[in-house]
Formats: structure tokens, sequence, C-alpha cells
């Protein structure tokens, strides 16, 4: 990385998505670096089984998305392992400002930074991590089939998540602090005339197991009295944060995902977005390399029009 050099492309994230778009950039012959804050791999290094990304019957996610780091070196890509701080975007050549003080040229970028679930703090949710304690339905809901599970949460995903755990498991059941949910209505209704049983005015005190999670521990909000109810999985609904705060000037939705068109674009010329942290509906490994590859063809067009 020379002072002065100005890449084709930066990517902001090495999660699947940054990964992705840092093989089909440096494979289209472009100069690219990737940055990294964190661990390569992102939120699907995390998760220790897979099973539905095409091509695989079962992997890991740390397996998957170190193969694509070195997919991704043996194109060419380049790696700086520090967190992006700012990113400029008023010259047609773009600024991004490193934690340690240095700075990187691009001539575009692309947003993959992912977005975090949040967390609700309660004793053993960290410990039971991938061991019963889960914040994707969609990805973990199958390895809980004829088991018994419970959604905390009361929006939209909550709502969606149980409806979908319902149909797996043999007891499904969703813990809300409210007296009502606050899920739109029409899922809220579909979840009263489903077999979801609704946990009313009750938060997860403690989760609690062996070698796996065996017991959540619910307080009653009104009277605080504890129960202990036998689970096998937990998916924790309450939200998800998006990794766009520190970024100006790019259109976020109401919920802070980056607002991008078909092609990856955001409001700003030579400036993409990928993966989770963009505004869409389904998010999960196979759409983030999706818009990974995407972004990187967008960001390839651009370069070769603005030459
Ligand atoms: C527990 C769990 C299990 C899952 N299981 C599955 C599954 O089985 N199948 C499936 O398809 N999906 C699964 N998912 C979803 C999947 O992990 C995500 O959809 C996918 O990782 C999104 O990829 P991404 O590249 O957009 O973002 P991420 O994977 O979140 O990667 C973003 C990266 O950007 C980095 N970053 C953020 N900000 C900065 C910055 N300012 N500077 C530099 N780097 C930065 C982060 O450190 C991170 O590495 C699971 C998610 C969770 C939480």
């Amino acid at each position: 990385m020379g002072k002065n050099e100005i890449y084709d492309i930066a990517i902001i994230g090495a999660g699947p998505a940054g990964l992705t778009a840092g093989i089909y950039a440096a494979r289209a012959g472009l100069k690219c670096v990737v940055t990294e804050k964190a661990s390569v791999g992102g939120l699907a290094s995390t998760t220790s089984d897979i099973e539905n990304y095409p091509g695989f019957r079962h992997t890991d996610g740390f397996s998957l998305c170190y193969t694509m780091l070195e997919q991704c070196k043996d194109a060419g890509a380049e790696f700086v392992f520090e967190n992006v701080v700012s990113l400029d975007t008023v010259e047609t050549v773009k600024k991004l400002s490193l934690a340690n003080g240095d700075s990187l040229l691009a001539k575009s970028v692309i947003v993959t930074t992912g977005a975090s679930p949040q967390k609700t703090g309660v004793r053993g949710e960290e410990e039971f991590r991938g061991r019963g304690v889960s914040y994707c339905a969609t990805c973990d809901g199958a390895f809980f089939k004829g088991k018994t599970v419970a959604v905390i949460g009361g929006g939209n995903t909550a709502v969606i998540d149980a409806l979908y755990l319902e149909k797996l498991a043999a007891e499904a059941i969703l813990v809300t602090r409210s007296d009502k949910l606050s899920a739109d209505k029409i899922l809220a209704d579909r979840l009263l005339s489903s077999n979801v049983r609704i946990v009313w005015n009750s938060s997860v005190n403690s989760l609690s197991g062996g070698d796996k999670l065996t017991e959540m521990t619910l307080k009653d909000i009104k009277n605080g009295i504890l129960t202990d109810v036998s689970v096998d999985g937990v998916f924790i609904a309450i939200g998800k944060t998006p990794n766009s705060v520190w970024l100006k000037n790019i259109r976020l939705d109401a919920r802070g995902y980056i607002v991008t068109d078909e092609n990856m674009r955001t409001n700003i010329d030579g400036v993409y977005a990928a993966g989770d942290v963009r505004s869409k509906s389904l998010r999960q490994i196979v759409t983030a390399c999706a818009d990974g590859a995407t972004a990187a063809d967008s960001a390839a067009k651009y370069l070769m029009q603005s030459k």
C-alpha cells in the first residue's frame, strides 16, 4: 500500500458481501483493497452450522469465509486490517480515514459493513450462543425440528420468526414485554390465530443449561415473579443495528439501512452498498454474496465509463 496510491475499488468490511465483492473486483483486473476492523468473515464466521448455502450440505462459517478470503487473495485483492472511521465522498477520488490515522484513496467504494443483532444482555446469552441461543431463525430454525423453541421480541421480525418456527418445532413460544404485539396488524393477527404460545408482559431473565441450553427463566414484568421454562432453542429478535451510523451523506432508510437500487448503487456516484447493511428483505450469506458480486460489477462499469 503506497501512500499516494489510488485504488480502483475500496471495500469496507470483509464479511461474505465484502469478500465476494473483492473476488469479483480483483478477477476483473481492478486494483482493489478490502478493509476489516475485526475478523474476516463477519457475522457468518460466528456460526458453526450452515446448511442453506448452496453447494454445501453442511459447512461452518469460519471455513466457508476462510475459503472466500483465500479466493480473494488469489485473485489479487489487498487487505488492510483497520477500522474505517470516516468516508469522504466529496471529490471524485474518495477518501477512507482509518482508526490508526492512515487513509486510503479509491475511485469507487463498496460499503459492506453488515448489521449487528441487538442483545438482551441477560446471563447465559453469550455462554449459549450457538448452543441454543440464536439471532437468526431462517439460519438456525431447522436445527430445532420437533423441539421446543422460544422467540424473544414482539415486533415484525419476532412474529415472522415465531410463525416460521411453529412449522418446524414441536412447540413455539413468543415472549413479549408488552400486553400487545408491536408487529404489523396482519402479522399480529396471524400469530394470534396460530399455535404459537404467547407469554405476555414478560422478559427473559436468564438462560441456563449444561452443554446446551435447556432452560429460560422468565420474569413477569407486572409482579416480578420468575418462572422456569424448558426450551431447546431461544431466538432473540429484538432488533438489528446496521453498521452505518458513521457514514455521512449516504441515503439511509428509516431504520438506518443504506438505500440502493438493484445494482447496489447508492445516492452517491461511485459508492455502492452490499449485504446486510443495505435495505432489503432477506439477510443471508447467499444474498450478501450476490449483492457483493453485483456491486463489484456495477463499480467496474462505473470506472469504465468515467475513464
Ligand atoms: C448466529 C447467526 C447465524 C447465521 N447463520 C446463517 C446461516 O446458516 N446461513 C446464512 O445464509 N446466513 C446466516 N446468518 C446471516 C449471515 O451471517 C449474514 O447475512 C452475513 O454474514 C451478512 O454478510 P455481510 O458481509 O453483509 O455482513 P457481515 O457478515 O456482518 O460482515 C460485515 C463485516 O464488516 C466489518 N466492518 C463493519 N464496520 C466496519 C468498518 N467501519 N471498518 C472496517 N470493517 C468494518 C465487520 O467487522 C464485519 O466483518 C447468520 C447470522 C447469525 C447472527
